[in-house]
């Protein structure tokens, strides 16, 4: 109790000194593509955090199917009129990134138990290495617990439909990097 109150009182500290920021959360991953599932998560992340720094993970072990600067304008465009969204990327340690902004919490979603076992890993060690970093899991919606940027990639591939699933400007650019034709007119998007 005694360490909490002696903490709450150097957040306030540190408030006071760095002008009232609000509550910010970081969201990292590899948003290769950014789904609605994504979307779902930062959306209701607002609810709870002021501002939430959607950080791009600079991986390429993780041979990505889009550039980090792809994605990088792909979720900037997306998040156009989302003021309180931050869009960044960061290589290397995510507590090192985390150091370098004003965020406390690490925001990351799970889709199911398999998902679990993994993150419950990366919190831990993240913790470790900052143990005044938590990590908050939101649960998936019910509309997109089957959505991971994996099936859509594979699904895409092959031809099938991912709209509704992923925002017109992800289904555009998968389009283009699979040589798929692309419709002409489109209703509404996001063009860029
Ligand atoms: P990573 O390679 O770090 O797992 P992802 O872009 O695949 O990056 O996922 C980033 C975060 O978003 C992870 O916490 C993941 O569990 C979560 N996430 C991905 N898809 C969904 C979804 N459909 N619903 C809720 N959370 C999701």
């Amino acid at each position: 109790m005694k360490h909490q109150i002696e903490r709450c009182r150097m957040v306030e500290k540190e408030k006071g000194e760095n002008g009232d920021m609000g509550k910010v959360a970081i969201y990292p991953g590899s948003f290769d593509p950014l789904t609605y599932g994504h979307i779902d998560v930062v959306e209701r992340g607002l609810e709870i955090f002021d501002k939430i720094i959607v950080a791009i993970a600079e991986n390429e072990e993780k041979r990505p199917l889009f550039s980090v600067e792809e994605r990088l304008r792909m979720v900037r465009t997306i998040f156009k009129d989302t003021p309180n969204v931050i869009v960044d990327s960061f290589k290397g340690l995510l507590v090192d990134y985390v150091g370098k902004t004003n965020a406390k919490v690490i925001l990351r979603g799970l889709r199911a138990t398999s998902d679990f076992e993994y993150e419950f890993h990366m919190a831990s060690m993240n913790r470790s290495l900052n143990t005044h970093l938590d990590t908050l899991f939101m649960m998936t919606s019910k509309d997109y617990f089957f959505v991971s940027s994996r099936t859509i990639k594979e699904v895409a591939r092959l031809g099938g439909a991912v709209e509704g699933l992923v925002p017109d400007l992800v289904v555009r650019r998968l389009k283009e990097k699979f040589k798929l034709p692309i419709p002409k007119k489109r209703q509404i998007g996001w063009d860029d």
